[in-house]
């Protein structure tokens, strides 16, 4: 007789879980529940308005301002990827979490 192995049930999560799971991933530093830090430092005295910033932000973080510098408008949805710092040719953006 061949050996059987039991078959093997995906244990399936529930909504709940799965909602929860989500907002583990979602809420990672304390400024996404309105706590700490915000997200960045902005030394606007050295940025031209070159849009870099505003543009390449994955989470769309960045307001214009009337001139063209940025406005960290939506700091919660700022996920630390380093996307805005590294590309800025002046420096103007530091993390206060990197
Ligand atoms: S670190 Fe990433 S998500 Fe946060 S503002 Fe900069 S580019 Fe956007
Ligand atoms: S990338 Fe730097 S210089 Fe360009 S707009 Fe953003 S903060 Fe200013």
């Amino acid at each position: 007789m061949p050996d059987e192995k039991p078959e093997e049930v995906p244990v399936k999560k529930t909504a709940a879980e799965k909602e929860a799971q989500t907002e583990d991933k979602k809420i990672k530093y304390s400024y996404q529940e309105g706590k700490g830090l915000p997200p960045l430092n902005l030394y606007l005295h050295w940025c031209k308005a070159c849009n870099i910033c505003i543009s390449f932000c994955p989470q769309k973080v960045f307001d214009p301002d009337r001139d063209g510098r940025p406005i960290v408008a939506r700091p919660e949805k700022c996920t630390q990827c380093a996307i805005c710092w590294l590309h800025c040719p002046d420096f103007v953006i530091t993390s206060n979490y990197k």
